[in-house]
């Protein structure tokens, strides 16, 4: 795993109180393997260790950063480099309908990702539309149907098996409905074909979209920038749509897709469910890769899901370090309204990257800590440190868990208190510099 690989040799290069330039270069062969291991596209490993030891051996030495520290915060920067998504922006235009459309192989996730992009811009009050266009499979049809319909966003179908036609229908029915934004699934095939491609090129001149995104399946590494790369020579998409980030330890495709077509990844998608789809910001996925865990993630999905006064107390708590067991309660009921709670628990600090990327939790993990937490007395829960090892045992019993889970529950806390605490400013783009010290 990419974050555990370059945290060990962080933690390495750290240690030292200064750094020759023998021991950066050692530290960078394993960066290098590392990424290879990776999956990362040679090429782009072989510019990024370039860049990365010029800058290190260079004159780049800030006085608050110990040589170690340097080394980490320039692999960081130049990591967001790799990623930057500067330039692109999507905006649903507020004078005229926005046209989106989703391209890619099939299985990649262009479907569930044309419901998911739907359902998060409705929640910021836009009115999309779905238009299906993969006409090649009915059940690809039907499926979009039924995800239409689980979030209450109209799908535009027709039978035929011609896509301008049923373009055709979409557009006229968004404007009789003063729809703000429609999104059109396509056809994908398994592996690239002309035919597909010039049905989707006739269907990109057709209707043209604002937005085309490529949809690409993080979990196939490298393949997924290869086909990327072919989809770009054919349709110029503006930005990609990076799914089952959830399932992909590597990191391969995030960090190679933008150096290798020159568009940038916009929106991940983080499992199976309507809410896990995220903008993409290369400085979070940096830290994530980094091991830093994605405390700014985490902040915007419970902004969403709670209201935002209470959780501005909580967040000022959590960087004063005042947190409590109380407050981990509370927040662990809100996560229920966040969509699945593996890919948020993945995003605490020093957590996420500690879980087995094969992991399933289930929402009996969170009434176990809910469980155990309520049978804790009030003043336990402000002052965790006064739990013995009589209390425990007393807990476990109130709740009929083990000791051992009240034991995981306390430590879990405990860690996730220490890391919030190296993070004491909101804006986790500072944060960095001090992770390091
Ligand atoms: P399409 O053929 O490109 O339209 O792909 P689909 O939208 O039908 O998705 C293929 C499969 O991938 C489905 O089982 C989806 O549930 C799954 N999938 C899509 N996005 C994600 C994601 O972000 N994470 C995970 N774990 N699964 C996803
Ligand atoms: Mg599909």
């Amino acid at each position: 795993n990419l974050s555990e690989r370059l945290d060990k040799i962080f933690r390495n290069l750290r240690g030292k109180g200064y750094l020759t330039e023998d021991n950066i270069k050692a530290g960078l062969r394993e960066v290098r393997m590392a990424l290879l291991e990776a999956d990362v596209n040679f090429r782009i490993v072989k510019n990024f260790i370039a860049e990365v030891e010029k800058r290190a051996l260079g004159v780049e030495v800030m006085k608050s950063l110990t040589p170690g520290q340097q080394v980490v915060k320039i692999v960081y920067e130049q990591l967001v480099n790799l990623m930057d998504t500067e330039g692109f922006q999507f905006k649903v235009f507020n004078n005229r309908l926005t046209k989106v459309m989703l391209v890619g192989l099939q299985g990649s996730g262009k479907t569930t990702a044309c419901a998911k992009l739907a359902a998060f811009y409705r929640k910021k009050g836009i009115k999309p539309m779905l238009v299906a266009c993969d006409v090649y499979r009915p059940a690809a049809v039907d499926q979009l149907k039924i995800l239409g319909k689980q979030i209450g966003i109209p799908v535009v179908s027709e039978d035929t098996k011609n896509v301008l036609k049923i373009a055709d229908s979409a557009l006229s029915m968004a404007d009789k409905e003063m729809v703000n934004l429609l999104i059109f699934d396509t056809a994908g095939r398994l592996h690239i074909d002309e035919p597909m491609m010039e049905e989707v090129a006739r269907l990109k001149t057709h209707i043209k979209p604002d937005y085309i995104f490529f949809v690409a399946d993080a979990t196939t590494g490298q393949d997924a920038v290869t086909i990327a790369k072919e989809f770009y020579d054919k349709l110029a998409f503006d930005a990609v749509i990076l799914t089952k980030l959830d399932g992909d330890a590597r990191g391969g495709a995030a960090l190679s897709i933008k150096a290798v077509t020159g568009k940038p990844v916009a929106f991940v998608g983080i499992g199976e469910k309507i809410s896990d789809l995220e903008i993409f910001y290369p400085d979070r996925m940096a830290s994530r890769i980094l091991g830093m865990g994605d405390v700014l993630t985490l902040i915007e999905k419970a902004e969403e899901a709670i209201d935002m006064e209470a959780e501005e107390k909580l967040a000022r708590k959590m960087l004063k370090n005042q947190f409590t067991l109380n407050d981990f309660l509370k927040q662990l009921q809100s996560i229920k309204k966040m969509g699945s709670l593996e890919s948020i628990i993945r995003m605490i600090p020093g957590l996420g990257r500690k879980l087995p990327a094969d992991l399933k939790i289930d929402d009996k993990a969170l009434k176990h800590i809910e469980a155990i937490i309520q049978s804790m007395t009030e003043k336990e829960r402000e002052h965790p440190e006064i739990i013995n090892g009589s209390r425990r045992l007393r807990i476990a019993k109130g709740c009929g868990l083990s000791v051992t889970e009240v034991n995981r529950l306390l430590r879990q806390f405990e860690e996730m208190k220490k890391m919030l605490k190296k993070v004491n400013t909101p804006q986790g783009r500072k944060h960095i510099e001090r992770m390091m010290g």
